[in-house]
């Protein structure tokens, strides 16, 4: 099977033999990898030379953003089936934090977990992967073109997710109960302001122009640039 990633001590990408993963717990599922986007984390790690290749591995594949086709399940697996199109998240949590104990990897407190693609774990550029039930998403079929986004609009969800559990204890907001934390059109009587417009930059501002916010996006590109014309198309104001 093919993979691409990167060898320790060889500086670049490398097409990597692999062999085919399979099942090996009950609560497995292999997946048959359809796409796999690539950003600017996947820049860094080429660009810092010296991968973060677990101990005792030689290789690492890349890859951390992807949808995949479900191929085998094993015979725990409940939620899935062979031909569902699925997503899969990359924290693996550190098992020891209260974070990680709860399921919230992603504010785990030891440093100590590992992720797909980005550190120490295999990512998701070859034909097939493995992982655990737990970890997989199904996408419903009328979001399959855009789902290899998930894993960039999953960290912009987290942030904003932060913005409304800290603002709701905050006394000065409207005093709409429409406009409250808790509601879709919590962004109603709201300025937001997102500073770059940058793939994160422009998702966020397309979730808070969901949420019903005014929204000014910032950057030092000039207006006439794609990135600044499409926070127009989104209803932004660039400044
Ligand atoms: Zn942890
Ligand atoms: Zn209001």
């Amino acid at each position: 099977m093919l993979g691409i990633g990167l060898i320790r001590g060889i500086s670049g990408i490398t097409e990597l033999e692999l062999s085919q993963p399979c099942i090996k717990e009950t609560n497995e599922v292999l997946i048959r990898v359809k796409e796999v986007g690539l950003d600017g984390t996947d820049y860094g790690i080429l660009k810092k030379g010296e991968p973060d290749i677990a101990s005792g591995q030689d290789s690492m594949v890349l890859g951390h953003e992807m949808t995949g086709v479900v191929q085998e399940i094993g015979p725990a697996v409940t939620t899935f089936k062979p031909g569902d199109l699925v997503t899969v998240t990359v924290r693996r949590g550190c098992g020891i934090c209260h974070p990680c104990l709860e399921n919230q990897s992603d504010m785990c407190m030891t440093g100590l977990y590992t992720e797909r693609g980005i550190h120490k774990l295999d990512g998701f550029l070859s034909e097939f992967i493995v992982d655990k039930e737990q970890y997989i998403v199904k996408v419903p079929p009328q979001c399959a073109d855009m789902a290899v986004l998930a894993e960039p609009l999953s960290i912009v969800e987290k942030g904003i997710q932060q913005i409304r559990l800290i603002q709701s204890r905050m006394p000065w907001n409207c005093s709409h109960p429409e406009h409250s934390f808790t509601s879709s059109q919590w962004g109603g009587c709201k300025i937001a302001m997102v500073i770059g417009a940058g793939p994160l930059g422009l998702m966020a501002t397309a979730l808070l122009r969901l949420a019903g916010a005014t929204v000014i996006v910032t950057d030092i590109l000039p207006e006439e640039h794609p990135k600044a014309k499409m926070a127009g198309y989104l209803e932004a104001q660039y400044i």
